[in-house]
């Protein structure tokens, strides 16, 4: 780029980013998604470092914040409240442990690991023991009075409170208020019913309930604080981070639990990995881990850049979130016959993956989303769940995107298209529709179901589209002769395909049953219905209310068994299946698992890390005992396992006086002690 390339180049991503810091601090809604800020702010950085004539005082890289708003008193930060570098690999974290050695003048040094919990920023000041003042990070220098906001957070101690030793005449305790998932969905159920729209994420709730004017509104909203370091202090303090940290705890403010301290730059990435993999467990956001020198003693010798500190850094977490363009919509027919309309984007990476394709759910999704096609959208990947659209970026619109018209038919069939009511899903009429029976197909096959290795989707779908498959029943009869001549097909994997049809044979009589897919009829569902009635001639004959009858099975699953169950072609499909031999009846070691015992029909959630079992051989144990294993506490929930390191689901379970057992006594009721 020459000169002027460059510097209208920075102008512009200045300016960018002043827009979106103004949206997102102040007005708590941001439009682009984190990762899209980092993206614009890095090659903001990037040109600025390489140009450093170009840097002026007020470039957001030399800014923290935004500046605080007039509406609130002023209050100037005795030592500032600066930002956080970021690391984004291990090489990255690498390079900062490199540079801070230098700095610091030293090999061996120790760290601490803690979540980066997405909330926002907040100082504390306690005089004599006594919360005084609370302030809103601001600009880093100067910030907004929000002390009256502040006492109505649930988990900020009024006092300080000092078992051992004399509390600093005054500490400054620096953290982030948040919200938990848990109570920011619940504050939002109540929302939705008094007809209140609905809080985007808990970070924009958290930040906006802090920065209200009025401090009841503040109250009602569940705000909660986690405190990862100190300001000001008069007063005595231990010199390492990891002590302060566990003082500010024992004074009764929380802290993120299971902060380590690691001297090994292996460890210390695993203590980051971990967090990682813990992230989806938490009942709170991160959006990475922060790592800090422990030595506080060593700080000024490390010293500080601009807008951040050189002794910390952040490990910023891929990323979730991407911003792209729908350049068309789809619409799939599933096995169910329901029509799932399916974004065509143009292809974006997020996390390391590229993504082409997003769901869209349902007709009330698109509606709510109020999404066009050539929309500029906001796209979210987590887990390996098919990426989902978030929101519409409203500003990029030019006048050039059209709204989707929803089908009044099945647009592979042509049939009727039916809303049932009730539900948010339409469906395609015709039982025999070819797009249903490829799903259906295709499902059936699949590994939770009968796992038939060699007939993966695409296979699958050939045979129907070439009839040579028109029910599930016609897997055990197919005519060989014209497949041994297809393409792409060897002796060798006919053969084998062969013989792992044949070996389907034997799959448990739930996994049948799953296969089927009955609607609303998932793999828990179908365990407990194949153990309750052990047999296809017995699920056959069981009406709506015998079935509604089963632990864990609802009325809603009842009514869809036992519609099915009135398709006299059904009826013919599951004489035909046990006609060639497949099992439909559950055996003996099965029926014995089946015996009622004291799990039978609980709802059990388990939190934490376990010591003896991995939480998928717990789950299993659970299972086969008779227990239905659920991710979230609620007051429908029995009992509660609670391993080491457990969060909030805990302390949820006690809120509603749900059960607690820890793992000893798990595996006592399990009768797998070894005492
Ligand atoms: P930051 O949020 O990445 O990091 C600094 C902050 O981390 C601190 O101020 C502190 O509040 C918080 N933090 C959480 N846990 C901590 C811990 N254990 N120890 C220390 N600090 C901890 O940086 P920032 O300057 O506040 O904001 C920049 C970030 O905000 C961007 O990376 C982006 O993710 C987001 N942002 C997004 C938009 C948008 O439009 N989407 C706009 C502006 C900023």
């Amino acid at each position: 780029m020459v000169d002027t390339d460059v510097q209208s180049r920075i102008h512009e991503l200045r300016e960018l980013i002043n827009r979106y810091n103004h949206e997102y601090h102040v007005l708590q809604q941001p439009t682009i998604p984190d990762a899209e800020w980092d993206r614009l702010f890095h090659e903001l950085k990037r040109l600025e470092d390489e140009n450093p004539d170009f840097i002026t005082a007020d470039s957001p890289t030399q800014t923290v914040g935004a500046a605080p708003s007039e509406a609130f008193e002023q209050v100037r930060h005795e030592a500032p409240m600066l930002s956080l570098s970021n690391v984004f690999s291990r090489e990255g974290l690498n390079e900062w442990i490199a540079r801070v050695r230098r700095f610091a003048g030293r090999d061996e040094l120790e760290f601490t690991v803690e979540p980066k919990i997405d909330g926002v920023a907040a100082s504390l000041v306690y005089r004599n023991g006594v919360f005084d003042r609370g302030a809103t990070r601001g600009d880093g220098m100067v910030g907004e009075n929000v002390t009256a906001n502040m006492r109505t957070i649930r988990d900020l101690p009024r006092t300080l409170t000092s078992p051992n030793g004399p509390i600093p005449e005054v500490l400054e305790v620096r953290g982030e208020v948040y919200m938990r998932r848990s109570e920011f969905d619940l504050m939002n159920e109540a929302r939705e019913e008094a007809a209140l729209p609905r809080f985007a994420n808990p970070r924009n709730a958290a930040s906006g309930a802090l920065r209200q004017l009025d401090a009841r509104i503040t109250a009602e909203r569940p705000l909660r604080i986690f405190a990862y370091g100190i300001g000001m202090v008069v007063g005595q303090i231990p010199f390492k981070h990891s002590d302060t940290l566990a003082l500010i705890r024992a004074l009764g403010v929380p802290t993120p639990p299971d902060t380590g301290v690691y001297s090994d730059a292996d460890e210390l990435w695993a203590a980051c990995e971990a967090w990682l993999e813990w992230r989806a467990d938490l009942d709170y956001e991160i959006d990475g881990v922060v790592i800090k020198v422990n030595d506080t003693r060593l700080y000024p010798e490390i010293g500080t850049v601009a807008r951040e500190p050189r002794w910390a850094t952040a490990f910023k977490f891929p990323a979730s979130q991407g911003v792209t363009v729908i350049e068309d919509i789809e619409i799939n027919v599933g096995r169910t016959g329901s029509l799932n309309p399916l974004a065509h984007l143009k292809p974006v990476e997020i996390g390391g993956v590229t993504i082409r394709r997003a769901t869209l759910h349902n007709q009330d999704e698109i509606r709510r989303l109020a999404v066009k096609i050539g929309d500029t959208v906001v796209v979210e990947r987590a887990g390996d769940v098919i990426p989902k659209i978030v929101s519409v970026v409203e500003e990029n619109r030019t006048g050039d995107e059209h709204d989707f018209i929803w089908p009044e038919h099945c647009p592979v069939c042509g049939s009727t298209v039916e809303r049932v009511e009730g539900e948010a899903l339409s469906y395609c009429v015709n039982a025999s529709c070819p797009a249903q029976l490829r799903e259906q197909i295709s499902h059936f096959v699949s590994r939770g179901a009968m796992d038939i290795e060699g007939l993966g989707t695409k296979l699958a779908r050939r045979f129907v589209d070439d009839g040579l498959i028109r029910s599930f029943a016609d897997i055990y009869r197919l005519n060989w002769e014209p497949i041994v001549e297809m393409e792409g097909l060897g002796e060798k994997s006919v053969e084998n395909l062969k013989r792992s049809i044949e070996n389907s044979k034997q799959r448990p009589l739930a996994r049948l049953l799953f296969g089927l897919g009955i609607r609303h009829v998932g793999q828990q569902t179908a365990d407990l219905i194949a153990a309750h009635f052990g047999s296809t001639d017995a699920i056959a004959k069981a009406t709506q209310d015998e079935i509604a009858a089963v632990p864990g099975v609802g009325k809603v699953i009842a009514q869809s068994l036992s519609d099915w169950n009135a398709e006299e072609r059904n009826q013919l499909l599951l004489n035909d299946l046990k006609q060639l031999g497949l099992r439909t009846e559950i055996d003996e070691s099965e029926r014995q698992s089946t015996t009622p015992t004291e799990w039978t029909g609980l709802t059990v959630v388990l939190t934490g890390r376990l010591e003896t079992l991995s939480r998928g051989d717990a789950e299993g144990l659970l299972k086969k005992a008779g227990a239905r294993t659920s991710s979230s506490v609620s007051r429908k929930t029995d009992l509660v396992i609670v391993g080491d390191d457990a969060g909030s689901k805990a302390d949820k379970a006690r809120d509603y006086g749900v059960e607690t057992i820890d793992e000893q006594e798990f595996l006592r009721r399990m009768k797998m002690d070894t005492d």
